[in-house]
C-alpha cells in the first residue's frame, strides 16, 4: 500500500551545497551536558575569535547562507558569544545559537540580542541526563521548554526553536511536545524532532583510505544493541496518527535513497486554541523563490513578524495552494465562533522531522542532500553530523559490510576546499 506521503508530492528545497539558509560555526567543543545522542567530543576547548572570524571568511568564500547557526558544543560557554554574534551580524548575516539553554541567562539573552541575535535554537528532551530534570517523560520535559520559552519571550523580539532528539522510547511522546509547540504558537515559531542515530560495530566493519578504522575512537559508536534506524517517516506517521490533519509540504532527501525524508517540512497556521490547517508545497515554493529573488539567499529563521502573518498569507495565497484553502476555510468558519480569534494574529509554526545519517546494507552512507549543517574542517566543507570522522581520521569512515574483506564502494566527499 502507498504511503500516506509521497515525496514527489512535496516541494524539494532547493537547498544546495554552495547556495543554503545556514553555516554551521562551532566555536567550541565544550558542553556542560553529556546528551545521549551526541555526536561531539566534549573538550574544554574554544576557539579564539581570530579563528571564528577566519572560518566565517572561509564560509562566506564557499557557500552563500542567510544565517549561521553557532553551535558546538554549547556556545553559551564561549567566554566571548556576545561578540561572535556581533561578528556574525556585522558580516550581514543572521546569528542563531543553539544551545542546550543551561547558561541561558536574560542579562546573557540581552546582551545577545543588542549585538544581533535573531533567534535560539533550544535542544531539550529527556536523555540529556539535565541535573534536576532526570527520568522525565517529554511531556514532563515541556515544563521546562515553557521556561525557556518565557525568557525569550520576556526580551521580545528573537525567533525560537526547539530541537528534540527522537529515542525509540520516546517516538510515541512526539505528539506531546507537537501539542505543547500548539499551545505555545505565539512564542514556539519551530519544533524539530531529530532521530537518534550512532554507528553500530553489529554488521560492519569500517575503513579510512583502505585501513581498518577504529571506531572506538568515535563519541557516537556504540556497541549495545539499540535502534538507530527511527526514520523521519516514522515521526511523521506518530505525528499523523495523533493528529491526522498534519501534512508536510517540502523535503530534502537522502544522498542515496531519493525517497528518504531526511528534512520534513510542514508548517501550520493557527492560534493557541486551533490550528487552522497547514501551508503546502506552492506556499513553501513561493516563499523559498521569492526570499531568493528579493535578497539573493534562502531564508533561514523568518522574523517573528513574519510569523505573524498568517491572517494575510490565508486571504493572499489561498488561489494559489489548495492546502491553504482548506486552512482558509477553517479560519473563514471560525469567524462565526470566535470572532475576536478570528481578527486577532494567526500564526505560523514549522514542524520539522530530521532523519540523519543512514547506512544502506550495502554500507553506502545516506546522507541529506543539501545538508544545511555544513560545517568547517581545514577549510573544507564537511557535514557537522560527521566532523569527529575528520578529526580523529582525516577522512571519512567507510562502512563495509562485515564478511568482505575490503571497501568496495566509494565514500560520497564534499569536494569544495578553500
Ligand atoms: S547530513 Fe548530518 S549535519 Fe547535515 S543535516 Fe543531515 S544530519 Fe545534519
Amino acid at each position: 500500500m502507498a504511503h500516506w506521503l509521497d515525496h514527489l508530492s512535496l516541494y524539494r528545497l532547493p537547498w544546495s551545497l554552495t547556495d543554503n539558509p545556514i553555516a554551521w560555526l562551532e566555536p567550541t567543543q565544550a558542553c556542560n551536558l553529556a546528551c545521549d545522542g551526541c555526536y561531539r567530543k566534549n573538550v574544554r576547548e574554544h576557539k579564539p575569535i581570530s579563528e571564528v572570524e577566519e572560518e566565517l571568511r572561509q564560509f562566506a568564500k564557499l557557500r552563500n547562507f542567510d544565517g549561521v547557526s553557532i553551535a558546538g558544543g554549547d556556545p553559551l560557554l564561549h567566554p566571548h558569544v556576545v561578540e561572535i554574534v556581533r561578528r556574525v551580524k556585522d558580516m550581514g548575516r543572521k546569528a542563531i545559537i543553539n544551545t542546550n539553554g543551561v547558561g541561558l541567562t536574560p542579562e546573557l539573552l540581552r546582551e545577545m540580542k543588542a549585538a544581533g541575535l535573531v533567534g535560539l535554537t533550544f535542544h531539550v528532551d529527556s536523555h540529556q541526563g539535565r541535573p534536576k530534570w532526570r527520568d522525565r517523560t517529554e511531556r514532563q520535559m515541556n515544563d521546562l521548554r515553557s521556561e525557556y520559552v518565557e525568557m525569550v519571550a520576556s526580551v521580545g523580539g528573537l525567533s525560537c526553536a526547539f530541537n528534540s532528539t527522537v529515542y525509540d522510547d520516546t517516538l510515541a511522546q512526539v505528539p506531546d511536545v507537537v501539542d505543547w509547540a500548539h499551545r505555545h504558537i505565539e512564542h514556539v515559531h519551530t519544533v524539530v524532532f531529530i532521530t537518534y542515530r550512532a554507528a553500530t560495530t553489529g554488521g560492519f566493519d569500517y575503513y579510512v583510505n583502505g585501513k581498518k578504522a577504529d571506531m572506538g575512537k568515535l563519541v557516537y559508536t556504540i556497541e549495545e544493541p539499540r535502534r538507530t534506524d527511527i526514520s523521519a517517516r516514522d515521526v511523521a506517521d506518530v505525528i499523523h496518527g495523533a493528529f491526522p490533519d498534519y501534512a508536510p509540504c517540502a523535503y530534502l532527501n537522502g544522498t542515496v535513497h531519493p525517497d528518504t525524508f531526511k528534512w520534513l517540512l510542514a508548517m501550520r497556521v493557527g492560534t493557541p486554541r486551533r490550528i487552522h490547517g497547514y501551508v503546502g508545497p506552492k506556499t513553501m515554493e513561493l516563499t523559498q523563490a521569492g526570499y531568493h529573488l528579493l535578497t539573493g539567499r534562502y531564508m533561514s529563521y523568518a522574523p517573528p513578524e513574519a510569523l505573524e502573518s498568517g491572517r494575510s498569507l490565508m486571504a493572499g495565497v489561498w488561489p494559489f495552494d489548495p492546502a491553504l484553502r482548506v486552512a482558509a476555510r477553517s479560519w473563514a468558519r471560525s469567524f462565526l465562533d470566535s470572532p475576536f480569534e478570528a481578527l486577532g494574529t494567526q500564526h505560523l509554526q514549522a514542524v520539522v522531522c530530521i532523519q540523519p545519517i543512514d547506512i544502506a546494507p550495502d554500507g553506502r552512507d545516506n546522507m541529506c542532500d543539501g545538508c544545511p549543517d555544513m560545517t568547517l574542517h581545514e577549510g573544507k566543507l564537511v557535514w557537522s553530523c560527521r566532523l569527529e570522522e575528520y578529526r580523529q581520521f582525516g577522512a571519512l569512515a567507510t562502512a563495509v559490510p562485515r564478511g568482505s574483506t575490503k571497501p568496495s564502494l566509494p565514500v560520497v566527499e564534499n569536494p569544495t576546499s578553500t
